[in-house]
């Protein structure tokens, strides 16, 4: 989310909270956390991906479908609990069959995968928009905050960054298109929640946040609302295989703010860190220290010599 959607909803829609006791966590997480059962916390958070915005309005509609749940579940990801049921607004200038069997087609796909349940929604006419409501479970006082991260830790994100963003790039700028692998092009249109991994950093992880506009943005989000700073090896980050190709200054720029990776980046003190590969060993999901977080704000991004590179690096910005 860029600072100006921050400023917007703060202007206009922090204030309009009650004081309800039920609400552990509201406005500015990936997702609200209700205090609702004895056993556990309900999660909730509500996601619009619009044509021509978001997805290209021919893109396949099963893709579209895939893509609109996926990115829901991911938040849910990444407050390390477990999504369970969606409501489904669809916008459409005309309701075709083909495009509408195909999409029907693409949702049940990931519901299936990850157990989701469709329970309701709103079917109207205009401009193609898709929003997704997804709620789900985490075990009571056991979700991860966007604002838990301390001084010290160290910070991992999971998988390889910036496949997807290469795909997207290459839409834009024809000369890119040579780099771009089948994977590519899959985890632009399919990114895969990283549900299971969440789930895991339940027991470790002070804080999380899924990398939805780029590395840049999202931890930066994470440290805006720890009100810390982070030092972050440039070298380190694992950057996808295509982008190997490229020089430094592209491979950053594409890996760090073309976004749209849904990774999960978190961090955890050193004292857990053995204990959480452990963990993750059965998971068989690669996770990468790329830095630690420090008692200042912002970003310091590190060459392999330890010297600090000036980055003048935005994430997808909403506005
Ligand atoms: P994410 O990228 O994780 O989906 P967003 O960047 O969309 O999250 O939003 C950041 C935070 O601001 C979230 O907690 C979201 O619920 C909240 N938010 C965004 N828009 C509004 C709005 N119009 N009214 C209230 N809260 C909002
Ligand atoms: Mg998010």
């Amino acid at each position: 989310m860029s600072s100006s959607e921050f400023d917007l909803i703060d202007r206009y829609f922090s204030g309009l909270n009650s004081s309800d006791k039920t609400v552990i966590c509201g406005i500015g997480d990936d997702a609200a956390v209700l205090d609702i059962s004895a056993e556990h916390f309900l999660l909730t958070s509500v996601d619009t991906l619009i044509s021509d915005v978001h997805f290209m309005a021919d893109t396949d509609p099963a893709d579209i479908a895939y893509k609109s749940l996926a990115v829901n579940i991911s938040d849910i990801a990444a407050m390390g609990g477990t999504a369970r049921w969606a409501t489904l607004a669809l916008t459409m200038p005309e309701a075709g069959h083909d495009w509408l069997q195909a999409f029907a087609k693409g949702f049940s796909e990931i519901a299936e995968r990850y157990k989701v349940s469709l329970v309701g929604g709103d079917t109207t006419q205009g401009p193609l928009a898709v929003t997704i409501q997804i709620m789900g479970t985490v075990s009571r006082g056991q979700s991860i905050r966007r604002n838990k991260a301390q001084a010290g830790d160290l910070i991992y994100v999971s998988g390889s960054l910036g496949s997807a963003g290469l795909a997207y790039q290459a839409t834009l700028d024809k000369s890119l298109r040579q780099y771009v692998s089948e994977s590519c092009t899959q985890r632009l249109h399919r990114p895969e929640p990283r549900v299971e991994l969440g789930k895991q950093l339940n027991h470790f992880a002070h804080a999380a946040i899924d990398i939805s506009d780029g590395l840049v943005s999202d931890l930066g989000h994470l440290l805006k609302a720890s009100e810390l700073g982070a030092e972050v090896e440039l070298d380190k980050i694992p950057f996808c295989p295509e982008l190997m190709e490229l020089d430094k200054q592209q491979r950053w720029s594409i890996a760090l703010a073309a976004g749209d990776d849904y990774e999960l980046c978190f961090t955890l003190t050193q004292a857990s860190e053995a204990e959480m590969q452990r963990q993750l060993e059965e998971l068989d999901y690669p996770v990468t220290c790329i830095g630690k977080i420090t008692d200042s704000s912002g970003i310091v991004w590190l060459d392999e010599k330890g010297e600090k590179v000036e980055l003048q690096l935005e994430g997808y910005q909403h506005f």
